[in-house]
């Protein structure tokens, strides 16, 4: 059946939604006090808590509210189960949560993720399929997975956008392939939207409209976050940072053109700078701690990564004027020694009046930014409208 807008049923689940979003940001609330928050008459109320709390999802117990008996009614441990998916170009993390807004079980592992879709959608299934078995919630109980995916994403198909960011993947749609395995409805975006959406929910953007997240690590992505809502554009490509050019004559970069701002700071170009001194297997982690400890020509390339990813945020202030640029992936650990060289480059480069009114700070939730915005933007498209006004309890 299709709901219109105004049926019965949409009417319903629109109640159902409101008393379940009540009890949410409130943490637990007496009948009397959701009919007050709600809007709603004592015996709707009353009819959706008890159809609530058959369905498992809100839990029912005695209290006392003003000297008098009263039921308080919380969301249950297990209420609607939340998944988030998240494929990087070398991890896959996967996250679990409930509508509370409580992390169940979370678990990352490494994965070459450009290598083949349908290996990373195996290993995927199979790793939700633990962790919910892990906490012990029947699989019924998952209302949508949230999924993140390292390249451009279309927004009415959810295909990949690209065929040379991704090549792994190319025509494929991860939005159909891990909804078809696990039987459960999934919403997908780009891995940087996601980050951003993690870092305004929960991280370094909460109560910021005007935001950007940028992530380096093997490529280099933005988040746009405008009024509030991110910005994706027609084709989901808005954000594409890392393939602004800085120099014609630069190198080549894996999208075909040359001296793309990824090829002076992506880990795949850095760690080159790097291996002839520190052995082939140093990564960007190890980069950045080498920084932390010291190192001269650790610290001189994270400065200099700094410097050219400041160039590109220059550009994107003069174009969207952020209030805030949030800087995530494994380089963010490196703090002041890469976030002084972006305000640097900024300030010479952007517009006065842009620049003065930018911060440049790490997010605040890591490398788990991205799974955490796959769950947040599934309780955003369940309508979960509290997720971005800044005031969304913790997570835990
Ligand atoms: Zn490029």
């Amino acid at each position: 059946m299709v709901d219109t807008p105004g049926s019965q049923s949409s009417l319903h689940r629109a109640n159902l939604e409101r008393v379940v979003r009540a009890v949410r940001l409130s943490g637990s609330l007496t009948q009397a006090e959701i009919a007050r928050a709600t809007g709603l008459s004592a015996a709707t109320v009353s009819n959706i808590v008890r159809e609530l709390r058959e369905s498992g999802t809100v839990e029912v117990t005695p209290t006392s509210a003003g000297g008098r008996r009263a039921r308080s009614v919380s969301l249950s441990g297990d209420a609607g189960i939340v998944v988030g998916v998240d494929f990087g170009h070398t991890h896959l993390r996967v996250a679990v949560g409930n509508l509370a807004r409580q992390v169940l079980a979370e678990e990352a592992e490494p994965l070459d993720v450009d290598a083949s879709a349908e290996h990373g959608l195996d290993r995927a299934e199979r790793l939700v399929g633990q962790l919910i078995a892990s906490i012990g919630v029947d699989r019924a109980k998952v209302v949508g997975v949230g999924l993140g995916v390292p390249g451009p994403i279309d927004g009415e198909s959810g295909a990949i956008g690209s065929t040379t960011i991704l090549p792994g993947w190319s025509g494929m749609n991860p939005r159909e392939e891990l909804a078809g395995r696990l039987g459960i409805p999934v919403h997908v975006d780009n891995d940087a939207n996601l980050g951003a959406l993690g870092e305004l929910v929960w991280g370094s953007g909460r109560g910021v409209q005007d935001l950007a997240y940028i992530k380096v690590a093997s490529g280099v992505g933005a988040g746009l976050v405008i009024k509030g809502e991110i910005y994706r554009g027609p084709g989901g490509t808005a954000g594409e940072m890392g393939h602004i050019t800085l120099d014609e004559s630069g190198p080549v970069c894996r999208c075909g053109n040359r001296g793309c701002l990824e090829t002076f700071t992506a880990a795949r170009y850095v760690l080159g700078l790097l291996t002839p001194t520190h052995g082939p297997d140093l990564t960007m982690q190890r980069v950045v701690q080498l920084a932390r400890d010291g190192n001269p020509g650790c610290r001189r390339v994270v400065a200099d990564v700094g410097r050219h990813i400041g160039s590109g945020v220059a550009n994107l202030c003069n174009l969207l004027n952020p209030s805030r640029v949030v800087l995530g992936g494994d380089l963010a650990e490196a703090g002041e020694l890469v976030l002084e060289p972006i305000r640097e480059s900024v300030s010479r480069y952007a517009i006065p009046s842009a620049a003065e009114q930018l911060s440049v700070v790490a997010g605040a939730l890591g490398g788990r930014a991205e799974v955490l915005g796959a769950i947040a933007l599934v309780m955003s498209e369940m309508g979960d409208s509290s997720l971005l006004d800044g005031t969304a309890p913790s997570l835990s």
